[in-house]
C-alpha cells in the first residue's frame, strides 16, 4: 500500500521547509533509508530519506514549494498503486479494519513469544486495531524482565550500595562496625519481587489491551497457523515470532558442570561462591563480575579478545579495566579457556599458556544464541543461527516477522522494543522500518558505560574529524559526589559538526547516553549543542562542554596559552 512522504519537523522551531531538490524522479525505484530530497529550513539544509523502500510514484510538490511540515508531499509504493485512494497522512494514522470475524480462533497477529520484542508487537498491533493473540511458554517479560536486564540492576544497585558504605568514613559518614554481611536469600527475595511486580505489570498491559494469552509452547504449524503444546491450533494474518535468546554454551572438555553457571542460575543463587572465574568479559560477564565483587567473591574474568568490552571505545573499555582492576577484580585478556575439570569443593580451569586457574564455581557468558522454537518445521533463511529479516522486520517468508534477539541484530532490550514495534507496524498493514544507528548500548558497571554511534576506531580512515573530551574530574556535580572517574567523547565530523559517537565512562553514563542519542536522531550539531545551556551543576553538562572541546572552546578546561 503507497505511503506518504511529509515535510519532516526536523527542529522544535520549525514550521515549513523548502522543497530545493528532488533526489529522485517519479518512476524511480527508492530504498528505505535512500536519500529522497533536500530541503531547506531557516537553520540548516538537509537530506529527507526515504522511511520505506518502492517507487517513488507521485510528487506533490515541486523545487522551490514552501510546504508546511507534516504536509504530503510525495507517495512512496508499488509500481500501478492507485495513489488517489491513498491517505494523505503516513500511513500510521489510518484505521485498520480487522478480518479477525473468521472464527474464535482467528487472529490478525499471532505473536509467539512475550519478551520486549514480543509483547511490545502485541500491544502495538492491538493499539492499530487488530485481534492479536501472543503465545509464552514462561513469564511473560521475557529474558530482559525473569533473567536479564531487571535482575541484573537490582544486584547492581545492591553493589552501589556495598560501594557507598565503603566510602562513607572518608566524607564524615563513620559506621561504627567493620563487619558488612550479605543476606543472600533477602537479596534474591528481593530481587523477584522486584521481578514480579514488572512482569505482573506486563501481564495487565496485554490484558487491558484486549491481547488474548496463551500459555504453552506455541510453534508455526502451516501457513498462517500455530500451536500451542501441539493441540490448540490458532489461525492468523500474520505471525511474529520472537522467541528471543539463550545463553550460549561453548564446547570444551567438562563445561558441563553443574559448577559452571549461565546467568540464570548467577542470578539465583542463594550462597555467595567464594571465588569466581567468569568467562567471557563481554557485558554480561563485566556487569556480574560488579555484582559479586562487591558481595565479597574474589572475581576472575577471563576473555579470549585483547580487551574486556571489546565492541566499546578502546579508550572507555581502558578506563573501566582500570577502575575494576583498583577494586580487585583480577581481569586475564588475550586468554583462552581450553578445559574444566571438578575438584574437591570446586574448579580447575585449564587455560591455553596461562596454567590453571582454580575456583569455587564458573559463570559461562560467551554471548546468547537464538531461540529457534517457534518456527518449528519452518525454515526461513538465517545467517550463522540468526533469522535474516529486512528493515521490515520481515523474514524470507511473507507475512512472518522476527523481531528481537532472534535476529541477532542488536541483541539488547530497547531495541527488541522498537523492532517489535516495526513488525506490528508491518503485520497489520503499514509501512515502518527500523534504524538500527542511534541506538544506545549501556553497561551499568560502577561507573556505567554507555556508547553510541561510532567508535573512535571506527573513524580512523577519516581525516575530518574531530574528537572532544571532557572528563568528569572537572564536573562539580561528580566532584561534589565523590565520583570523578571517567570522561565523555565526542566524536564529529569537521566539516557539518555533524555527531558521529558519543562514548560514556562514568557516573549516570546509562542516563546521560540518551540525551546524546537524541540529539544524533534529530541531527543537532557540535555547534548547536555547545550552544545550549544546561542545567548546573549536573553530570550531563560534560556532553555539552565535550562537544565544545571538539570545536577548542570548553569553557572548564584549561586554555592552551
Ligand atoms: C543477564 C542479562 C542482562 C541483560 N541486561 C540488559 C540490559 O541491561 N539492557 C538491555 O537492553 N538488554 C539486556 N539484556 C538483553 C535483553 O534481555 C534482551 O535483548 C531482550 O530480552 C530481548 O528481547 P526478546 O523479546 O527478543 O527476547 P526474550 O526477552 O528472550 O523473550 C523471548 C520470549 O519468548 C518466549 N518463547 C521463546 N520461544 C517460545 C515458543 N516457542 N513458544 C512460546 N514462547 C516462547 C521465551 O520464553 C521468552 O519469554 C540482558 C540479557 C541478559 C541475559
Amino acid at each position: 500500500m503507497a505511503y506518504a512522504v511529509i515535510m519532516p519537523k526536523a527542529g522544535m522551531a520549525m514550521e515549513e521547509g523548502t522543497i530545493m531538490k528532488w533526489l529522485k524522479q517519479e518512476g524511480d525505484k527508492v530504498e528505505a533509508g535512500e536519500p529522497l530530497l533536500e530541503i531547506h529550513t531557516d537553520k540548516v539544509s538537509m537530506e529527507v530519506e526515504a522511511e520505506a523502500g518502492g517507487i517513488l510514484l507521485k510528487i506533490l510538490r515541486q523545487e522551490g514549494d514552501v510546504v508546511p511540515v507534516t504536509q504530503t508531499i510525495a507517495y512512496i509504493g508499488e509500481t500501478g498503486e492507485d495513489i488517489s485512494a491513498a491517505p494523505a497522512v503516513p500511513l500510521k494514522e489510518k484505521e485498520y479494519a480487522s478480518k479477525a470475524d473468521k472464527s474464535d480462533t482467528f487472529y490478525d497477529v499471532i505473536v509467539i513469544g512475550g519478551g520486549p520484542a514480543g509483547y511490545v508487537a502485541a500491544i502495538k498491533a492491538s493499539q492499530l486495531g487488530g485481534r492479536v493473540a501472543l503465545v509464552e511458554k514462561d513469564t511473560v517479560g521475557g529474558t530482559c524482565l525473569n533473567r536479564g536486564c531487571i535482575p541484573t540492576k537490582a544486584y547492581l544497585r545492591n553493589a552501589e550500595l556495598i560501594d557507598n558504605l565503603k566510602t562513607s568514613a572518608d566524607r564524615g559518614i563513620i559506621l561504627d562496625t567493620e563487619s558488612l554481611r550479605i543476606d543472600m536469600e533477602k537479596a534474591v527475595d528481593y530481587k523477584n519481587r522486584v521481578v514480579s511486580s514488572l512482569t505482573t505489570g506486563v501481564d495487565g498491559l496485554l490484558r487491558s489491551n484486549n491481547v488474548r494469552l496463551y500459555s504453552g509452547i506455541g510453534k508455526i504449524s502451516g501457513e498462517k497457523q500455530v500451536t500451542v503444546n501441539g493441540d490448540v491450533v490458532l489461525d492468523g494474518g500474520s505471525i511474529i515470532v520472537a522467541g528471543g535468546s539463550k545463553a550460549a554454551r561453548i564446547s570444551i572438555p567438562g563445561i558441563e558442570s553443574p559448577l559452571v553457571l549461565t546467568s540464570d542460575e548467577a542470578l539465583n543463587l542463594k550462597k555467595i561462591p567464594e571465588s569466581l572465574v567468569i568467562i567471557g568479559g563481554g557485558v554480561i560477564g563485566i556487569e556480574l563480575a560488579t555484582v559479586f565483587q562487591a558481595y565479597g567473591t574474589q572475581v576472575t574474568v577471563v576473555e579470549i579478545a585483547g580487551r574486556i568490552l571489546p565492541g566499546m571505545d578502546e579508550e572507555i573499555s581502558e578506563t573501566l579495566s582500570k577502575v575494576l582492576s583498583r577494586k580487585g577484580i583480577k581481569l586475564m585478556t588475550g586468554v583462552s579457556l581450553e578445559s574444566v575439570s571438578e575438584l574437591e569443593g570446586g574448579l580447575s580451569l585449564e587455560l591455553q599458556d596461562h596454567g590453571a586457574l582454580k575456583a569455587s564455581m564458573a559463570l559461562l557468558s560467551v554471548g546468547r544464541v537464538p531461540d529457534m522454537e517457534g518456527f518449528g518445521n519452518m525454515k526461513p533463511e538465517s545467517h550463522r543461527g540468526r533469522i535474516k529479516v529486512n528493515e521490515y522486520m520481515e523474514t524470507s517468508i511473507k507475512g512472518i516477522y522476527a523481531p528481537g534477539d532472534i535476529n541477532g541484530m542488536k541483541m539488547l532490550a530497547h531495541a527488541a522494543f522498537k523492532m517489535g514495534e516495526t513488525a506490528a507496524e508491518n503485520a497489520m498493514g503499514n509501512k515502518a522500518v527500523f534504524k538500527s544507528n542511534n541506538i544506545p548500548s549501556c553497561v551499568y558497571t560502577i561507573p556505567e558505560v554507555a556508547s553510541v554511534g561510532l567508535t573512535e576506531a571506527e573513524t580512523k580512515d577519516r581525516k575530518d574529524i574531530c574528537i572532544g573530551k571532557f572528563p568528569f574530574s572537572s564536573n562539580s556535580r561528580a566532584l561534589a559526589a565523590g565520583e570523578y572517574e571517567g570522561f565523555v567523547k565526542v566524536i564529529a565530523d569537521n566539516k557539518y559538526g555533524e555527531i558521529l559517537g558519543v562514548h560514556i565512562v562514568g557516573p549516570g553514563a546509562a542516563e546521560l547516553i540518551n540525551e546524546a542519542a537524541v540529539l544524533m536522531e534529530m541531527e543537532i550539531t557540535v555547534h548547536e549543542l555547545s550552544g545550549t545551556v544546561h542545567g548546573h551543576p549536573t553530570y550531563s553538562e560534560a556532553i555539552m562542554e565535550a562537544a565544545a572541546d571538539c570545536l577548542g572552546r570548553s569553557i572548564h578546561l584549561p586554555g592552551n596559552s
